[in-house]
């Protein structure tokens, strides 16, 4: 039976996928060139599924452990889901997100990479990673600071053997986002990294100018979360 918050979250998902592909023509970028990753954190399987039968697969989570409780189940109905962790991870927690992610977008310390690797080995699985930069230089924020990105993703390659694909980035909330986006953009263009993971609900249009080839959009498709 369908809520009516479960039917709207697919007409915002329309909504939101009709706005990026109106910044992708802004920006005379390619149609298609921006994934959405619909981020589902706090909200339960019975309202990610008329999300995921509006065409949606690819989507983001913040917690391990919170996604062990939904997503083995409707990744096992929906085989071509691409999950991607938008967290924090602690490494006594790689085990189990190196099982359920395909794509961890949080890794910032060489502690994690070298788990990342171990366990990758150990599952015969090879996830897709971004490194998360701290733009802003917020204290209690995770990420490696932009000065230090470049090293840490050489490192990840020659010291961990771990490709790198991308970055990703949470601006400051209390700042505009754009000059953080754009030096996001900046550090992966001297880097030489093609992804660019940034923007959320209230700046996604603005990231996708700025180059963003990932938006992480979930209030505006899930509606507003209970605050924590
Ligand atoms: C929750 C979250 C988002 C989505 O935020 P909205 O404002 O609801 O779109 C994006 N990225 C990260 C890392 C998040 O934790």
């Amino acid at each position: 039976m369908d809520t009516p918050n479960q039917s709207d979250a697919a007409g915002h998902l329309a909504e939101v996928l009709e706005n990026i592909r109106a910044a992708e023509r802004e920006a005379e970028r390619l149609a298609g060139s921006v994934t959405l990753v619909a981020v589902s954190k706090t909200f339960d399987a019975e309202a990610i599924e008329p999300v995921i039968k509006a065409g949606q697969r690819t989507f983001g989570e913040n917690r391990v452990q919170e996604s062990q409780g939904k997503w083995p189940g409707l990744k096992a109905k929906y085989p071509d889901i691409e999950l991607h962790l938008i967290g924090p991870l602690q490494t006594n927690k790689v085990k189990d997100a190196v099982e359920l992610f395909d794509v961890i977008e949080t890794v910032d310390r060489d502690k994690l990479a070298r788990a990342l690797k171990k366990e990758m080995e150990v599952q015969g699985k090879s996830l897709r990673l971004f490194v998360q930069v701290n733009t802003g230089a917020e204290e209690q924020k995770a990420g490696v600071l932009p000065e230090a990105t470049a090293d840490f993703v050489n490192r990840c390659r020659d010291e961990h053997g771990l490709e790198i694909e991308g970055l990703m980035a949470i601006p400051p909330f209390d700042e505009p986002p754009a000059p953080h986006f754009a030096l996001l953009a900046k550090l992966a263009k001297e880097i030489g990294l093609k992804t660019l993971s940034m923007g959320m609900s209230a700046d996604y249009e603005i990231a996708v100018a700025h180059g963003a080839t990932h938006v992480r959009v979930g209030s505006a498709i899930f509606g507003t979360r209970p605050k924590p």
